[in-house]
């Protein structure tokens, strides 16, 4: 007896949402994908509610694909073409259309996830704002010192004097996290990384001075001791508050996820590439 396979993902149409950044380049992969994918029954193109979002680009372009459709993380898989350097969240090159558009086709589903950090922000009148971040969020006053209270499951760890802190997740430590002298974490390891900007250390002030590295389940607070303006940023976003009562950071429930192809090269490979290049014998 034959029987249809309802199940069998690669018969199944594919939504796709293309977004891209306004480089030249990254219009011309635009059309390009738009062409072939619109004219196959196997796709359908549209911003609403898809599958697949390619992001065209840079690693900038993927962090605002994925604030675009971070309400729909369980039902979204991305996947990035880079049209400039090398990038960490962009599996494929400009050169390589062909090869996605080969590879969405014979589309299994499988993916790939990584954590991504929930960061609570309390205001000093109660108010609760909530966001997610894909690289990390950091907190600095913007006038003076930032004298802030450093909780950690809700016990007191240490007073902070500087510039301000920032949690990392595991794939936002090769971002800002190693400016400020973080490691560099396997984004396969559910844990999030706080780092100090610019911290005062003397016989009077102290901090521990290292990142350390907080696993899912646990929380950091940030207590902040001064009154006045601060400056919260979430990835590429900028947000200016008064008075922050309090701001929590610990590992979301959901997760960012990839399209697992043959393209996604290692993650230490990246690193290499990025960082350090080819060596000379
Ligand atoms: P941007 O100023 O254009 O980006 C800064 C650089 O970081 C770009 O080269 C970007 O790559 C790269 N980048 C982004 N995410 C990365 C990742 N996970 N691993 C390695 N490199 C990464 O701004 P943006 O493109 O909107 O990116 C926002 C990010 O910039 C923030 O999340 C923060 O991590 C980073 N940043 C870094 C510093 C610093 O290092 N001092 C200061 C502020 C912000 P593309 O060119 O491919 O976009
Ligand atoms: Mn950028």
């Amino acid at each position: 007896m034959t029987q249809m396979n309802f199940t069998d993902k690669s018969k199944k149409t594919l939504r796709v949402a293309l977004v891209a950044n306004g480089k030249y380049q990254s219009k011309r992969v635009w059309h390009k994908l738009f062409q072939a994918l619109r004219d196959e029954d196997k796709f359908y193109l549209t911003k609403h509610h898809p599958d697949v979002v390619i992001s065209i680009g840079g690693d900038g372009m993927l962090l605002s694909a994925f604030h675009m459709y971070e309400k729909e993380l369980e039902t979204v898989r991305f996947v990035g073409i880079h049209t400039g350097h090398l990038g960490f969240y962009t599996d494929y090159l400009d050169s390589e259309v062909d090869k996605l558009i080969a590879d969405l086709r014979e589309d299994k589903g499988e993916t790939i996830s990584y954590p991504i950090l929930r960061v609570t922000m309390t205001l000093s009148d109660g108010r609760k704002v909530k966001a997610r971040a894909l690289n990390e969020a950091t907190i600095k006053r913007i006038e003076k010192t930032m004298v802030a209270d450093i909780k950690v499951n809700g016990g007191l760890f240490e007073r902070f004097r500087g510039d301000g802190l920032s949690v990392a997740t595991p794939t936002g430590s090769t971002a800002y996290n190693k400016s400020l002298g973080g490691a560099i974490l396997h984004p396969t390891i559910q844990a999030m990384q706080m780092t100090e900007i610019a911290s005062l250390n003397n016989r009077v002030f102290r901090t521990l001075g290292s990142p350390i590295i907080v696993p899912r389940g646990e929380k950091i607070e940030v207590v902040p001791k001064r009154l006045g303006q601060y400056l919260v940023t979430v990835d590429n976003k900028t947000y200016r508050h008064k008075d922050i009562a309090k701001i929590e950071f610990d590992i979301d429930r959901k997760k960012i996820q990839f399209i697992n192809s043959a393209n996604h090269t290692g993650f230490w490979e990246r690193v290499r590439d990025a960082f350090i290049g080819e060596s000379e014998e």
